[in-house]
């Protein structure tokens, strides 16, 4: 049977984000924006307290324990109040933490995912290089074995977190041969932390969104690992990365629909308040226009992305309707910001409104966690028949209630 009704944790949950996010974040966002200022201890300490950084991570492994609904709608509260906020979600719990849970052996689980899922350790994902991102066959980044360790040597670039997170789920060629061939059996994952001796990571200096948020690169120069750092199985990394994609991208759809209702809250404020040719502006059907594809983008976004959780709920595979919702839901979210900004005129054009940074922040999520073009390109190989999902060794744990 289809329920769409929220349970009491979920509005409990929704009501707590909302007022920490008008109280803790709302008044200095257009500020930290501005100073492109990453505002650590406020935010990580909040979001830690509310309990989000171990959402939907069972008890036991020192997590909230909540289900994956409630992932999507912390990542949806969370980015109606600033992106930068949700990046934190699709990256430290989304692409690792849910990937340890995975994934892990348990004294991974025990070392990392606990003191994470408990907002004590903060977590990356690193994939993309300069070289490589959607093509993630051509990064560069080599682990060579050494007696009991890997040794570690590559540069990642646009790293979201690079310079805060403490832990870092790295992937890397294992298997020379097979990198030149190509051939993604060639590729594991590490659990590489900050501390590590030949670490070191920097800013994405110009970089001109999500600009509350930290993206950098990192550097691995002759990096130790050791060997009970892979994770997963040698060979396997390819489909971990791809794994880690399936929960992250389900933050960044989920996230793009907070960021739809707020572009979509915003112009009706603004269409009530500014009048010409003697009206409000709502009153004129190209303005009302842009407002209802918002309403019908908010609504059908918050569709996609509920299924994609109800399928994870159930433990079912998720890619293709992870990959639709995020897909839709981020160009959709590009549609609503630019319009909010044309609904508030030449002040949608200055800081003094969101609407501006909305649009901003918009436009990374149609380039991460697969680009446009790749999830056009996924969902049209589903239907020709072209992709189909084989079954991977380790699934997310299902959350049945
Ligand atoms: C703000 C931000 C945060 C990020 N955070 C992370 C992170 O935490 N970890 C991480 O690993 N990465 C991260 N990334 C990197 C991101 O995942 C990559 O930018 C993305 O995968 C695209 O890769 P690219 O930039 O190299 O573009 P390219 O792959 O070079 O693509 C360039 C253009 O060509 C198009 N294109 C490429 N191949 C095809 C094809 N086969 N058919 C049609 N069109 C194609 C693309 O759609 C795009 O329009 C982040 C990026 C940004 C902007």
């Amino acid at each position: 049977m289809i329920d769409f009704t929220l349970n009491d944790e979920h509005r409990l949950l929704e009501q707590s984000i909302r007022e920490w996010g008008a109280q803790n974040v709302a008044p200095f966002i257009r500020e930290n924006d501005r100073r492109h200022h990453f505002d650590r201890d406020r935010i990580l300490d909040g979001m830690a307290k509310l309990g989000l950084l171990g959402i939907s991570v069972p008890q036991e492994y020192g997590g909230a324990g909540m289900d994956y609904i409630a992932l999507g709608l912390a990542s949806e509260e969370l980015e109606y109040v600033d992106t930068s906020l949700r990046v934190i979600m699709s990256v430290h719990v989304g692409l690792n933490c849910l990937t340890l849970l995975a994934w892990g052996s348990e004294d991974q689980k025990q070392r990392y995912l606990v003191p994470q899922a408990q907002g004590k350790k903060i977590a990356a994902y690193g994939l993309t290089e300069p070289g490589a991102g959607s093509d993630a066959r051509a990064i560069q980044t080599t682990a060579v074995k050494k007696g009991d360790r890997y040794v570690l040597n590559g540069e990642k670039s646009w790293i979201s977190l690079a310079d805060v997170a403490d832990n870092f789920l790295v992937i890397a060629w294992t298997d020379l041969e097979k990198k030149k061939q190509r051939d993604t059996a060639g590729l594991s994952a590490f659990i590489v932390e900050r501390t590590f001796k030949g670490f070191s990571s920097g800013p994405m200096k110009e970089k001109w969104g999500i600009l509350a948020g930290n993206t950098g690169f990192f550097t691995l120069d002759d990096v130790e690992v050791p060997e009970e750092n892979i994770v997963g199985r040698l060979g396997e990394g390819f489909k971990i990365a791809m794994f880690a994609l399936d929960q992250g991208r389900f933050t960044v759809a989920s996230g793009a629909t907070g960021l739809i209702r707020a572009c979509r809250d915003a112009s009706v404020k603004y269409a009530r308040e500014r009048q010409t040719f003697g009206v409000e502006i709502g009153q004129h059907q190209l303005v009302k226009e842009m407002i209802a594809q918002m309403e019908s983008d908010y609504q059908t976004s918050r569709l996609l992305w509920l299924r994609s959780g109800w399928l994870k709920n159930e433990g079912r595979r998720n890619t293709r309707e992870t990959g639709l919702a995020k897909w839709f839901a981020t160009v959709a979210s590009e549609r609503a910001a630019g319009d909010a900004v044309q609904i508030h005129g030449a002040n949608g054009y200055s800081d003094e409104y969101p609407v501006g940074r909305f649009w901003r922040n918009c436009k990374g999520a149609v380039i991460y966690e697969g680009t446009r073009e790749i999830h056009k390109i996924m969902q049209a190989d589903y239907l020709l028949g072209y992709r189909t999902d084989r079954p991977t060794r380790c699934e997310l744990p299902p959350h049945r209630g």
